[in-house]
């Protein structure tokens, strides 16, 4: 789907893996057969009056009341009472909130408070499973439509809908496309029709589904059903294609900050990646995390290395066999403390709410692809991390990909401007959250929650260092026509004795050896930032560095250049961080056996049902229950992820094990 003409991706020739295959044929629902069915009389689809048989009746007299007891939660959190507000009373919405925001509950309050079903299109069948199961074990009556069930399966969902017993339809949106399907749910009565993951219908973005375009037509269908359009995406022109394709004139827009405040930013220089990972995933034992890479190759060593230090790392890419895909995306999703290693191909679509940590190797081409890949950490809004290593190799490669790529030149500039927004953020000497905010448009201060605000960098002039790798070019470039990769330049500064230095005569040259008063660490610092900021160039098939516009002052002395100091392991990572899990970072020594034995037996739970663990409980909820310790079935009201089906289900076992700790 990624290379689709259409799609205007930006990357698609410059990515490592196949499209993502989020969108693989294996979870692309397909379309409809053919059934035969032939849409109703007129007569059938006359608005409905409160008393019609047939259509569900409103199960909750307010939201409130939905969201107590359905949900077990106390209150709405940021926009979601204006929304839910506004939609219940009939308005259209377009709701952009970040991943972890709580977008679900914007759309199915709704659909519990008024009269008649709500109806979710949904563009992954992984998404609607999850999300049928969460409301199930909630119990919500949700049910979805789509090609994994048998014909029979399909009818009794239809035949439930249609005799108003569902509070829930999920539907794919190609499904949607066919008269058959948008005939039955004229059938029955919509409440509500929210339009998940809509940033799918902009042409421009990476997740482009043509279906989605189709979805105008909903407006004509279903005229006088509030409409809801709902993303995780930021940017402005997203926002006023979604508005427009989607035939939402009127909605009322609700923008919510895309801040995550539970996720710790943290980019270190990479030295040896393989390490700084093991000690970073061993600093989060026992908990789920994504490590993404850039090739698929990168994927099954780095898995294969985790997995020989005794991590439960699991490779995905899309070169790997379906079957085997679906197995190690399950045990993700189902087990705990899976660390998934995977290329870009896996994350999308995934709701997985406890993912504790997201880890870049490789530096991501994008600041909307680091901010969308970290932002599948914490989406339970429990303290996560997003971790990165990026060096000199990732800045080389980039621009050499760049460079080889075929585009044109406005589309090469658009790619370098990608790049050199990413690397802003990794060279940054302010505060990450600052500047990736600031990047979508959103204005803030020092967060306290980042590497550079809790252990602020130094910064050097790197002047002079500047100065002499910039003459070393010069001199290799004027005299002799030569260009060379980093690794020899910094051999002939450091005045290395090496066999190509001696060949070359290059031990002839006036720099040879001026710069052996810094490392060679430190020097690969030197050129990545330079290159960074662009006062270097990397050029050709093998990297070879050269000069830009802006070397010149810098050979004169007219331009400052101050770098920053790398540190190793800043703010954890490197073991200052204490060794517990995240979730239960903000509990006190006393509460941890309680939320490990809680753990332990939701783990059992899940087991033994068939589901992930945070179907039965959240690690919010576990939190809370090994703070409150409650001690009666009465005492569950309150805590928060409880609802009425829950406490039920779960409050005398639950309440059991408090008591035996
Ligand atoms: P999104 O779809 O925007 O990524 P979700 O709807 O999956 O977000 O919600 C993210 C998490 O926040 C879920 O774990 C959900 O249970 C929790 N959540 C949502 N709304 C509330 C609320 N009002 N109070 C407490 N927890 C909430
Ligand atoms: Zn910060």
């Amino acid at each position: 789907m990624t290379s689709s003409p259409l799609s205007g991706d930006p990357y698609a020739d410059l990515v490592w893996d196949a499209p993502p295959d989020d969108w693989a044929p294996d979870d692309l629902d397909a379309p409809p057969a053919d059934d035969g069915w032939m849409p109703p009389p007129e007569a059938a689809r006359r608005p409905a009056s409160a008393a019609t048989p047939g259509i569900r009746p409103s199960r909750y007299p307010s939201a409130a009341a939905a969201l107590h007891d359905v949900y077990g939660y106390d209150a709405f959190r940021g926009d979601q009472a204006a929304i839910v507000a506004h939609v219940v009373a009939g308005g259209d919405a377009v709701v952009l909130m970040p991943t972890g925001g709580g977008k679900s509950v914007t759309y199915q309050v709704p659909a519990l408070v008024r009269e008649g079903t709500g109806l979710v299109i949904s563009p992954l069948i992984a998404l609607m499973h999850d999300q049928v199961d969460a409301l199930t074990a909630n119990g919500v009556r949700a049910a979805y439509l789509n090609s994994t069930q048998s014909p029979s399966e399909r009818a009794d969902v239809e035949r439930a809908y249609v005799s108003g017993e569902l509070d829930l339809i999920y539907v794919a949106p190609e499904r949607l496309a066919s008269p058959a399907t948008a005939a039955l749910l004229q059938r029955g009565r919509l409440s509500v029709i929210a339009i998940d993951e809509a940033h799918c219908v902009s042409q421009w973005g990476h997740d482009f589904r043509p279906d989605y375009l189709a979805l105008g037509g909903l407006a004509d269908l279903f005229s006088g059903v509030p409409r809801m359009a709902l993303t995780a995406t930021a940017t402005a022109a997203t926002h006023r294609e979604i508005t427009e394709r989607l035939r939402l004139p009127d909605a009322r827009h609700f923008v919510a900050s895309f801040d995550r405040p539970n996720i710790q930013y943290r980019i270190e220089p990479k030295v040896d990646p393989r390490r700084q990972l093991a000690a970073f995933v061993k600093d989060h034992a026992g908990e789920a995390g994504i490590v993404y890479a850039l090739s698929r190759k990168s994927v099954e060593q780095t898995a294969e290395y985790l997995r020989g230090q005794g991590v439960d790392a699991l490779p995905y890419h899309a070169g790997l066999d379906a079957g085997v895909r679906a197995r190690h995306q399950s045990r993700f999703l189902r087990e705990d403390g899976v660390v998934m290693v995977a290329t870009i191909a896996f994350g999308m679509g995934i709701d997985k709410p406890d993912v504790r940590f997201v880890a870049h190797v490789d530096l991501p081409k994008s600041v909307e692809g680091y901010y969308q890949e970290t932002g599948r950490a914490g989406r339970d809004g429990e303290a996560s991390v997003a971790w990165m290593v990026y060096g000199l190799g990732d800045v080389v490669q980039q621009r050499r990909m760049i460079d080889q790529s075929p585009g044109d030149r406005t589309y090469k500039m658009r790619l370098g401007q990608h790049l050199d927004a990413m690397l802003a953020l990794c060279e940054t000497v302010a505060c990450r959250r600052q500047n990736l905010l600031g990047y979508f448009g959103q204005e803030s201060g020092p967060c306290g929650n980042c590497d550079t605000c809790l252990t602020p960098p130094d910064t050097w002039d790197g002047l002079v260092p500047a100065q002499k790798l910039l003459s070393t070019i010069v001199r290799l470039q004027r005299e002799r026509g030569q260009a060379f990769g980093a690794g020899h330049l910094v051999d002939i500064l450091r005045g290395a004795d090496t066999e190509r230095i001696r060949q070359q005569g290059h031990d002839r040259l006036s720099t040879y050896g001026l710069g052996a008063d810094l490392s060679d660490q430190d020097w690969r610092s030197v050129i990545r930032q330079l290159l960074a900021r662009g006062v270097l160039v990397a050029q050709g098939e093998y990297g070879t560095l050269g000069l830009s516009d802006a070397s010149a002052a810098v050979l004169r002395g007219e331009a400052a250049v101050p770098l920053r100091r790398d540190v190793l392991g800043r703010g954890g990572g490197g073991g200052s961080r204490p060794r517990r899990a995240a979730a239960a970072a903000n509990l006190g020594e006393a509460d941890q056996p309680l939320f490990e034995a809680l753990r332990a037996w939701r783990a059992g739970q899940a087991r033994e049902q068939g589901v992930p663990a945070y179907i039965v409980f959240g690690d919010a909820t576990l939190r809370a229950l090994a703070e409150l310790r409650p001690g009666s079935l009465a005492e569950l009201d309150g805590i928060t992820g409880i609802g009425a089906k829950k406490r039920e289900a779960y409050g005398d076992a639950v309440v059991a094990v408090i008591a035996a700790h």
